[in-house]
């Protein structure tokens, strides 16, 4: 078939599903999956959409954005703050997500000791000097473990529709396969990176020779560095304006533990209390099961007798009180992986729920719990 006759034709019906934007954003998920890193920088990041995304990747504790542009930052920045339910139930992880308005042809040490950098269609829009400063910038100062760039593949062009010089009128230029590519070698090999290359946005089965829509680089350091080193020897001054940032919520914050803790103690406190009094409820008339349950159901009014049922493991009822066990509540596997240690979960509940006076036993109503209050 006549090249050009076959290309007019597919101008017809390229059409990338899902989007070409989300297949590069999925395409960094995938790679944030694969090497879970902490902490995240994405530079160009506009309006933010990889960012929303990637918040949401439990190993990721610190994301951050960079843009030239704070309008369009900004525009829906609000969109990565905490949810209600973020509050209500927090996160085992922390997370900090941190957005900044500068250049990438500049450094800030805000930049420095990330894990992955991600540059999703953004080399395309740097000036000339912006280009030349790049590479020393993010592969020679910031130097994270992984660098990920996504740039259009200019032999792709002709398939796709209403195309004329370049896809976006801000673009300074678009790359074809050898010039991306040379570009992209020569940097890894100053700054002693290894790189392998990809891309979204398959080409029409038979032209395959085109190459991806967007075609990526994927970059790993050779060598290990350590976040500390990095910034002692890389002392700079800050550069970039910091126009957002979400704290969130996390179980690691003190406060928000103990508010778990408390609220997983009562729930269970509550569980156990329920099982007991349906208990009760069910083998009250007949003495031989209850001491099955409740052996020493009589001996309440015996102190000793009490101090001894403290100990245990088994909650008991003592005239209006159900005293259920510290070390049962923390035998439940929610509460324990919340404390760690029965000593933490002590120290976290003192004060905040009522005890036993030895302090071994929650303390609840033998009244149901609607009635409570
Ligand atoms: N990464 C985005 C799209 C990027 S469009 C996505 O995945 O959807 C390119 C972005 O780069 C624009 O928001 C533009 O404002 C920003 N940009 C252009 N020059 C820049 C520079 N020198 N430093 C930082 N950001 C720049």
């Amino acid at each position: 078939m006549d090249k050009n006759l076959q290309e007019e034709e597919f101008t017809q019906i390229i059409k990338f599903k899902p989007s070409l934007n989300k297949q590069r954003h999925q395409f960094v998920r995938d790679l944030v999956e694969k090497y879970k890193p902490k902490k995240v920088a994405d530079l160009g990041c506009a309006d933010c959409s990889l960012l929303r995304m990637l918040k949401f990747s439990s190993c990721i504790e610190v994301l951050a954005g960079l843009d030239i542009c704070a309008s369009v930052m900004k525009e829906k920045m609000h969109t990565l703050s905490p949810l209600p339910v973020d509050y209500l139930q927090p996160s085992e992880r922390s997370l900090t997500v941190t957005l900044y308005h500068g250049s990438v042809a500049h450094k800030d040490p805000c930049m420095l000791g990330f894990d992955l950098v991600t540059c999703i269609e953004l080399i395309e829009h740097l000036e000339e000097s912006e280009l030349k400063k790049f590479p020393e910038v993010v592969f020679g100062f910031m130097a994270p473990r992984i660098v990920v760039i996504s740039t259009p593949n200019s032999e792709f062009n002709p398939l796709l529709p209403r195309v004329m010089l370049y896809r976006h009128p801000d673009h300074k230029f678009e790359w074809n396969q050898a010039q991306f590519q040379s570009w992209a070698l020569e940097t890894a090999r100053c700054y002693d990176y290894s790189v392998e290359f990809t891309g979204v946005g398959h080409p029409p089965t038979g032209m395959e020779k085109i190459g991806f829509c967007t075609q990526i680089g994927v970059f790993v350091r050779k060598h290990p560095q350590t976040g500390e080193s990095v910034q002692a020897e890389k002392p700079t001054e800050a550069v970039y304006k910091t126009v957002f940032k979400a704290v969130y919520p996390s179980l690691k914050d003190e406060k928000y533990l103990q508010n778990a803790v408390i609220g997983e103690v009562m729930f269970t406190a509550q569980i156990i209390k329920h099982r007991l009094m349906s208990k009760c409820e069910e083998y009250g008339d007949d003495p031989e099961k209850k001491s099955k349950f409740q052996p020493s159901m009589d001996c309440f009014s015996d102190y000793l007798g009490k101090l001894v049922i403290e100990k245990n493991m088994e909650p008991f009822v003592s005239g209006n009180e159900v005293y259920i066990p510290l070390a049962r509540i923390f035998s439940f596997p929610k509460v324990n992986r919340l404390c760690g240690t029965f000593e933490k979960l002590c120290k976290l509940i003192a004060g905040k729920v009522t005890l036993s006076s030895d302090g071994s036993a929650v303390m609840l109503n033998t009244e149901p719990e609607n009635e409570d209050n």
